[in-house]
């Protein structure tokens, strides 16, 4: 174990005890707000919330709303360069990655990826891991020679495959490191065969919940909506010596350089959205940061998990060891109560804990913003619904 992990591990009952009160204000205790397991747009930390709500009366003491005030103006800017230096320091960005906040969600990154980093005619690998794979998938193929690497969809996505199909020839691997619909996720980096292929991937909905190990990528894309902030803001971070090589006429406003070359102000940027983005940052450095929040991460995971192995009435449709620790998809034994489990988790403040319409059952999603205390209610509410039905 490295030094730094082992005091780590040390310091791990100290941040869980401040995630915890950082976490669990006092109205909580009184839930007189409700556990939103949701998807996306997703939880967001309380103290955050009303930090955004202070900024959307006035902010930095310029007397107006922060929703009022010129993207050029000092105070937006100065907070704009703090959000970038805080994305840097929590996910140790090198300085030859450009991060950027831009709008159009991941979905306008399935096609502004492969616009940036291919020349017409370039091979590149995808994983067909979900939903949101096989989107990328298609608008890649209007740009680009794809290779679908590998595939789940036959058993429902309810694995990561072996990346093992790839080309020798690739310019680099797309992957979806989460897969926010069947609750999936690649527990290790995948390998591109080329050694000279770097991976691009789909960060969406599980960015700044562990570390990046950045020797491997090109491009890391994700819409906010799931674990940093409000929808409407994209955070896109990408290797700057990649662009500027596919002899192609790209719109301005799809160019990376454009945002580069204008730090994110090229055209009006989600101003609000930014602010909202930081202060989730400034909260994730006060507790210890992507390794610390990766602890409570796991731990919220695993017991919920142990709930639902445990638990007579329950079960987890995905491989055991491509489990998420972010989207946690279950379902009961006898779908004939599914109603009446919502309806039951409901009335214990527990909500949006259906699963997604293409495949029904239940979807718990435990982004790092949701306190233990949620997972720990939903876990009492599944023991107590299994009592209920003896
Ligand atoms: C939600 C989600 C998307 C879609 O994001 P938009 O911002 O709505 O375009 C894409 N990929 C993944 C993995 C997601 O979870």
């Amino acid at each position: 174990m490295h030094v730094a992990e082992s005091k780590l591990q040390q310091s791990l009952p100290i941040i869980t005890k401040k995630f915890n009160k950082h976490y669990v204000p006092k109205q909580r205790e009184k839930m007189s707000k409700v556990y939103n397991f949701s998807a996306g747009p997703a939880v967001l930390n309380e103290q955050v919330l009303k930090n955004a709500a202070a900024a959307a009366i006035e902010f930095a003491g310029s007397g107006m709303s922060l929703m009022e005030m010129s993207h050029r103006s000092k105070p937006v800017v100065a907070m704009f360069d703090e959000a970038e230096a805080n994305v840097r320091e929590l996910l140790e960005v090198p300085a030859e990655f450009k991060i950027l906040f831009l709008q159009g969600g991941a979905s306008l990154q399935f096609h502004t990826a492969p616009l940036n980093l291919l020349k017409d005619g370039d091979k590149v690998d995808y994983a067909d891991t979900g939903s949101w794979s096989a989107k990328a998938i298609k608008e890649a193929k209007a740009l680009a020679n794809v290779n679908v690497c590998c595939s789940s969809k036959e058993s429902t996505y309810n694995h990561i495959p072996e990346t093992s199909n790839q080309s020798e020839d690739a310019v680099y691997l797309h992957f979806t490191s989460n897969n926010t619909i069947y609750g999936t996720q690649f527990k290790d980096w995948p390998t591109p065969v080329n050694k000279d292929a770097y991976l691009v991937s789909d960060m969406s909905s599980d960015i700044f919940s562990r570390p990046i190990d950045w020797s491997k990528f090109g491009l890391v894309y994700a819409g906010a909506q799931k674990n940093i902030g409000p929808s409407g803001l994209t955070v896109v971070i990408v290797r700057e010596s990649l662009l500027g090589q596919t002899g192609r006429a790209i719109p301005t406003i799809l160019n990376y350089d454009t945002h580069i070359q204008a730090e994110s102000m090229f055209h009006t940027p989600p101003v609000f959205g930014v602010h909202v983005a930081n202060e989730t940052f400034k909260w994730l450095k006060s507790i210890g940061g992507v390794k610390a929040i990766q602890v409570v991460n796991e731990r919220k995971a695993s017991n919920l998990y142990a709930e639902i192995d445990r638990n007579s009435l329950f079960s987890c449709p995905t491989v055991n060891k491509d489990r998420s620790s972010m989207n946690v998809v279950f379902v009961l034994s006898d779908a004939e109560l599914d109603a009446e489990f919502l309806a039951f988790a409901k009335e214990r403040n527990l909500e949006t804990l259906k699963g997604h319409r293409s495949i029904g059952g239940f979807r718990a999603s435990i982004y790092n913003a949701m306190p233990e205390a949620g997972v720990d209610a939903l876990i009492a509410a599944m023991q107590e619904f299994e009592k209920a039905k003896a």
